[in-house]
């Protein structure tokens, strides 16, 4: 195959600043420390310092965001122009954004250059024309003010474009937390934030970890989206409770994956293959629980099987990998303990190398109620169970405290339509998995969170109504 990826260039970039990942305040970098470590996941080296965030680092950011606030507001077309430059200046830097996705997180860098890093350029193209839009078109909507956003490590870049390009096109300025693993690629965004142009104080980054976090949701900002874990989820909820800031929860899930005896075997099982062991199944709508019918349960798992055995794992700058490493050490060993502890079902497991990989797992023949049908491992390991009729089908699908997304295999469109509106699910895709685009909403319901990314509601999330005076005067007599 092709020479594995080089990773000279992102390595140079990062030894030119410093090897350090810290904040950037009002356009500038501020406080660069090396508190902890960024590691690469494939090899255990340390790649950067990183800077944690303190309460009084966070409020300076949000004070820039604050002051600069106004001005963006005001002007529709400038906010457009700053989105498109940023969107040019990801596309040309595409290949330092990729590797160093890669390397600080550990996924494929087949995934980072063809999935990550374009859907991220594509978020911000989306959004700046409606930031052009906005003052002729919505004309009953203003910005909120000032976002507070945090993201987790598993799609970094694109996460990060998910909460600032919908923010910024609605005229509010922001202060991003990335997650501890993953600051790299937000840094190299910093630099391109400062070349296309934005406006000191509109972006601002804060590193850190989950006490940086907190300050964030503490802070003086109108409005706080938080993409993680449902128990830090829960934890903001309460923080944020009475206290009048806006706020969007995009959390866990445990995707149902069903398929009918009807379906087409081998594109279900290459749906698959995306649904759980896309960037080592650490995706929130993770098509993590598979349901198949009875009848086909058998012939359907040995091809799973066979097509497992086909999966290449190792090296992530290596060009020809499906799956690379798991992000950290750490989430390496949670996914460990929750399959070792699971007694129930039958486990086939491929081989990993050395290291923090796990390998390809299926667990088949468990009961809807086992912890592993019910709990997030978020790992590349997929959990099965059979059903007999379309209602077993629902009645398990919806067995779950979650409510992410849902997946339905059939030939029969008739079944596929009665079936899809019954799934309790922030979106239903029928012979397909993970699809979404900048241009349709994303979210969950239950305890996947509230709020939509994306689309025509994600925007929304970034505006209030305008509050309207008129003075009316009549002529005097
Ligand atoms: P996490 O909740 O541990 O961390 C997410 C972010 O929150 C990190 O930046 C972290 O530093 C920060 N954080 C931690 N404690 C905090 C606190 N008390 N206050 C404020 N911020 C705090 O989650 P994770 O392990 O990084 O990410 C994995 C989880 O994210 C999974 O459960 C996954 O399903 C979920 N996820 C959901 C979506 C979605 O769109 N619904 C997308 C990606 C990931």
């Amino acid at each position: 195959g092709p020479a594995p990826e080089s990773s000279a260039e992102a390595l140079a970039w990062l030894a030119d600043r410093g090897g350090i990942a810290g904040h950037y305040i009002n356009g500038k970098w501020d406080a660069l420390r090396d508190d902890f470590p960024s590691n690469n996941p494939a090899t255990g080296e340390k790649l950067a310092g990183v800077t944690k965030g303190t309460a009084d680092e966070v409020a300076k950011a949000v004070a820039a965001a604050r002051k600069a606030q106004p001005k963006w507001a005001k002007d529709g077309a400038a906010r457009a122009r700053v989105l498109y430059g940023i969107a040019r200046l990801m596309q040309k830097n595409a290949r330092l954004l990729a590797v160093m996705e890669t390397l600080d997180n550990g996924k494929p860098i087949r995934e980072s250059r063809d999935i990550d890093i374009p859907l991220a350029i594509r978020h911000f193209y989306h959004h700046a024309g409606f930031a052009q839009l906005m003052d002729a078109e919505m004309p009953d909507v203003e910005p909120l003010g000032v976002c507070g956003q945090i993201i987790p490590w598993n799609f970094p870049l694109l996460m990060l474009a998910w909460k600032i390009a919908p923010a910024l096109a609605m005229g509010n300025t922001v202060v991003l937390k990335p997650a501890e693993y993953t600051s790299l690629s937000s840094m190299v965004f910093s630099e391109i934030c400062t070349a296309a142009g934005v406006p000191p104080g509109v972006v601002n980054i804060i590193t850190g970890d989950g006490e940086t976090g907190a300050a964030l949701v503490d802070a003086d900002v109108d409005k706080v989206a938080f993409t993680g874990s449902t128990s830090v989820g829960r934890i903001i909820r309460e923080q944020t409770a009475g206290s009048g800031k806006a706020l969007s929860l995009e959390l866990g899930g445990k995707s149902p994956y069903i398929v009918f005896e009807d379906a087409d075997i081998d594109s279900a099982i290459e749906g698959l293959v995306d649904a759980i062991w896309f960037n080592s199944g650490q995706v929130c709508c993770a098509g993590s629980r598979l349901l198949v019918q009875e009848g086909i349960a058998d012939r359907f798992y040995a091809k799973l099987r066979r097509r497992m055995d086909g999966l290449r794992i190792g090296d992530p700058m290596d060009k020809c990998i499906d799956l690379g490493a798991i992000v950290d050490p750490e989430q390496l060993a949670q996914i460990k303990a929750m399959v070792d502890a699971n007694t129930a079902g039958e486990t086939y497991q491929c081989a990993a190398p050395e290291g923090c990989f796990y390998p390809p797992t299926l667990i088949t023949g468990l009961a809807p109620s086992d912890t592993l049908m019910q709990e997030e491992i978020f790992g590349p390991v997929l959990v099965a169970c059979t059903f007999r009729t379309p209602a077993e089908a629902v009645e398990i699908a919806n067995n779950t405290r979650y409510g992410l997304a849902a997946s339905v295999w059939t030939e029969n469109i008739n079944l596929a339509l009665d079936i899809a509106p019954k799934l309790i699910a922030g979106i239903v895709w029928v012979n397909a998995t993970n699809l979404m685009d900048a241009a349709a909403g994303f979210g969950g319901v239950r305890e996947s969170g509230f709020g939509r990314e994306g689309g025509w509601e994600g925007l929304m999330g970034y505006t209030k109504p305008k509050g309207k005076t008129a003075k009316i005067t009549a002529p005097m007599p």
